[in-house]
């Protein structure tokens, strides 16, 4: 069976300890290859490797730093249809998902900050005739970069991209239970001659590898995407030690629908908003409210559209839905549609698992899932699923639905649908998230701020926002007389 290694020092290593977990296809419900079960020790010599790399790769030209990474999302792409299939096969979500979504946009990362630091550039302050500032960014040293399973290439280049651009040398970690993409990009960085130690991998557990790496004295960054709950253990160990911290975290995400809408985007939209990567993304609006003249059609024609997307295994052809990641997953998705029974909700389509024939009969799929019936303060409203399970609700007015909206402890995203410009700007003024998308959805220019405000996070990610995250800017102001 193929067993993952870790990228330390420019070389794929089995971990010091020798001990390895099992990788499950959740497509199959079967293990189809073995994962380091490292511990402090390798991310200590991980972590020796990435101090060393620092000294060169902080002063190397920007254009040279730039050349490793553009080859790096060069051989991305020339590795696509490999890196969807191991990405599929790992994570469970439809092949055309990968091939059309996960892996350009991790070749698109590199390519954006490759390009990026050639354009970078930092300020000056003159005080007239009497003196000049002038503020360095200079990078900040070794970078922990920590990333959860839901989109695992993807987000996980989010960070070491910027993070290499900006100077920094890297230790990450991808997610134990979906280390596979990682594993095979230590491979193309490998062939891309990137020098030893600036990047390394380390798989593993997160109270293990990943709190090792927040825990280190010598990591002074660390930039880290998955739970809320996570994001509290991580800031409670990293701010008593002044780190620089960047937490993207969960989300539970409104999706505000007018009567005024252009009704057919709407629907075709929300149908991905709602379900796509099994609504594993954080972004995917779990909770749609909907305005009263239209509730009635909106849920016929909705509940009809989701009864029809095929559940299927990641390489059908004709899969919509994929499995999701695992069976823990899978139970923790199906006690909400328990608790949303209790708490009075009314289940119009799914809210089982799915059997599929032959060898996916142990494969963890879940119907996607309709309910209506709940209150919006409810827990099933207030908590994050993390799955293909959405609740609906009708509202009369605007003031009612940013109530509803704003009411969670989470602030990722929203999304809007309205014809009316002036009402379309006046609700993206009043929601609390950092991310508000108006007619649309999941649309991404990499320049922007990403991220979220309240327990979705700290900090932003993308564009320049980036890079400057991975610096520290120093001043230095100069007399002239
Ligand atoms: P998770 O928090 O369980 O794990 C994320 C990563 O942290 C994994 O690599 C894990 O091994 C590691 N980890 C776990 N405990 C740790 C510790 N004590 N110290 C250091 N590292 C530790 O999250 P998950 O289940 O992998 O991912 C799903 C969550 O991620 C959802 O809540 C989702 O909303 C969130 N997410 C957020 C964004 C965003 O941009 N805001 C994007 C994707 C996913």
């Amino acid at each position: 069976m193929q067993k993952i290694q870790n990228y330390i020092n420019g070389e794929l290593v089995a971990p010091v300890g020798g001990q390895y977990m099992d990788n499950i296809d959740p497509s199959r419900g079967k293990v189809y290859s073995l994962i380091p079960d490292s511990d402090e020790k390798d991310v200590e010599i991980a972590i020796k490797a990435a101090k060393a790399a620092f000294p060169s790769w902080s002063v190397t030209p920007k254009d040279v730093r730039a050349a490793y990474i553009m080859k790096i999302a060069d051989l991305i792409d020339a590795n696509l249809e490999r890196l969807a299939k191991a990405e599929s096969l790992d994570n469970g979500k439809p092949l055309h998902l990968s091939k059309t979504v996960d892996i350009p946009r991790a070749a698109a990362n590199f390519r954006f900050y490759g390009t990026g630091i050639m354009h970078y550039s930092a300020q000056s302050h003159s005080m007239e005739d009497s003196a000049v500032n002038y503020t360095l960014r200079q990078p900040v040293g070794v970078a922990g970069c920590i990333s959860p399973w839901n989109l695992p290439l993807y987000l996980f280049s989010w960070k070491i991209a910027p993070a290499l651009a900006a100077g920094c040398t890297v230790v990450a970690k991808p997610s134990e239970v979906t280390p596979m993409t990682a594993y095979l990009l230590s491979e193309l960085c490998i062939e891309a001659g990137l020098p030893k130690g600036v990047l390394n991998i380390v798989h593993g557990l997160g109270h293990k590898v990943g709190s090792a790496i927040v825990s280190h004295k010598d990591v002074p960054v660390i930039s880290f995407t998955g739970g809320t709950k996570t994001g509290a253990d991580i800031a409670r160990v990293a701010a008593p030690m002044f780190k620089k911290m960047s937490l993207e975290l969960g989300g539970k995400n409104p999706n505000i629908i007018f009567a005024d809408c252009d009704y057919d985007k709407m629907l075709s939209t929300t149908m991905l908003s709602s379900f796509a990567n099994q609504g594993q993304i954080c972004l995917c609006g779990s909770r749609i409210f909907v305005e009263r003249p239209i509730y009635e059609k909106f849920k016929n024609d909705f509940v009809e559209k989701t009864k029809k997307l095929v559940v299927g295994e990641p390489f059908g052809e004709k899969t919509k839905i994929g499995a999701v990641v695992s069976k823990p997953h899978q139970e923790k998705v199906l006690s909400y549609v328990e608790l949303a029974k209790e708490e009075g909700g009314k289940v119009l389509c799914g809210g089982h698992k799915i059997v599929l024939e032959g060898e996916f009969e142990n494969g963890y799929y879940i119907a996607p899932t309709i309910i209506e019936g709940l209150t919006y303060d409810c827990r099933t409203n207030q908590e994050e699923i993390f799955g293909p399970v959405v609740t609906i609700m009708p509202f009369d007015t605007e003031e009612e639905v940013l109530m509803y909206a704003n009411s969670t402890i989470y602030g990722l995203a929203s999304t809007v649908w309205t014809e009316n410009l002036t009402r379309a700007h006046r609700v993206a003024q009043n929601l609390h998230t950092g991310i508000v998308w108006v007619n649309c959805w999941l649309l991404r220019d990499l320049r922007t701020p990403f991220g979220g405000v309240k327990s979705s996070g700290v900090g932003r990610e993308g564009g320049f926002e980036a890079i400057e995250f991975f610096t520290e800017p120093k001043n230095v102001c100069i007399k002239l007389k």
